[in-house]
């Protein structure tokens, strides 16, 4: 019966189907074990009738391109499995959850700055690495930095720029999440580097405060101010490095903001790596 239970939860002969370790608005996420390494590797399970059937190859084929990014920084992309009902996204799992997660009031609560300047450092590392390999990753938020338990983090869901009908039926464009989301991605549906910069920027205020700006506001509206207002509101009580390098990302015009590069020379991220070493 057990052994009978297993050989239906395997998927292709290659992965064997474990605990769900998490739920995101496409559909759950599973841990799993290869059975060929013996590593273990994150699945994640998209209903096909969430995805356009114009855009499944596509989806596919994108996946395959994105399997030779290697870097200490961002998740592997594995592969993927299509069943008859289920596109499975195979990536390489990384244990301790997302900050978003772990920044939450009943885990370990928002984070210092000089915390912040840590995770944030590998976040413009990883970014260096996407943005040359010509990948821009659209979606920078707590929820897609994955952490290990030594302090590593990893950036997740990337690039997939697929239209897919979200487990609440809402269709979700590619861009971006709204309140993490750049002027020129909200305006002109614009996505270059510098919008993940910009989206680097709510992600520094989200781990200082728990949520990115204007998150009291509904999306919609969220998204109006972030086109109309210069620049975001800024957290009470930031030192002046951290307030620079926000401004730095706050660039409204995307031409002036900072590449990932020189972010990582900005003294902010300088001296937490003096406190650090
Ligand atoms: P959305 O679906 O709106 O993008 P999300 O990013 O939270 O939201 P998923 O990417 O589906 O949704 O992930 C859901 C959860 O599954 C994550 O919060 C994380 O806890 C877990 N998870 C996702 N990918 C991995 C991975 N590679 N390794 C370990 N856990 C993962």
């Amino acid at each position: 019966m057990e052994i009978h239970r297993a050989m239906q939860a395997t998927l292709d002969n290659k992965y064997m189907l474990g605990d769900e370790i998490g739920r995101g608005s496409y559909g759950p996420v599973y841990k799993g074990l290869d059975l060929e390494t013996g590593n273990f590797v994150a699945i994640k399970q998209v209903p096909l009738e969430n995805i356009a059937e114009e855009d499944l190859n596509a989806i596919m084929q994108k996946i395959d391109l994105l399997k030779n990014l290697n870097h200490g920084n961002i998740v592997k992309y594995l592969g993927s499995i299509k069943t008859e009902t289920h596109l499975h996204i195979i990536l390489e799992y990384v244990e301790n959850g997302s900050l978003a997660n772990i920044i939450k009031p009943d885990k370990f609560g928002p984070f210092p700055e000089s915390l912040v300047a840590v995770y944030i450092t590998q976040v413009l590392e990883g970014l260096v690495y996407l943005h040359e390999q010509e990948v821009v990753h659209q979606d920078i938020r707590g929820a897609n930095i994955l952490t290990t338990k030594e302090g590593l983090v990893k950036l997740v869901d990337f690039s997939l720029s697929i239209k897919l009908t979200k487990a609440d039926g809402n269709t979700h464009s590619a861009t971006g999440t709204p309140y993490w989301m750049a002027p020129e991605v909200v305006e002109n549906f614009e996505v270059c580097n510098a919008s993940d910069i910009w989206s680097v920027g709510c992600t520094v205020i989200e781990l200082l405060t728990g949520a990115p700006p204007y998150f009291d506001l509904q999306p919609m509206l969220a998204l109006c101010k972030i086109v109309q207002v210069e620049s975001p509101p800024m957290p009470d009580g930031l030192s002046p490095d951290i307030t620079d390098f926000l401004n730095q990302c706050f660039k409204k015009d995307a031409r002036l903001r900072p590449d990932a590069k020189t972010l990582l020379s900005h003294p902010w991220i300088q001296n937490s790596r003096r406190v650090v070493n």
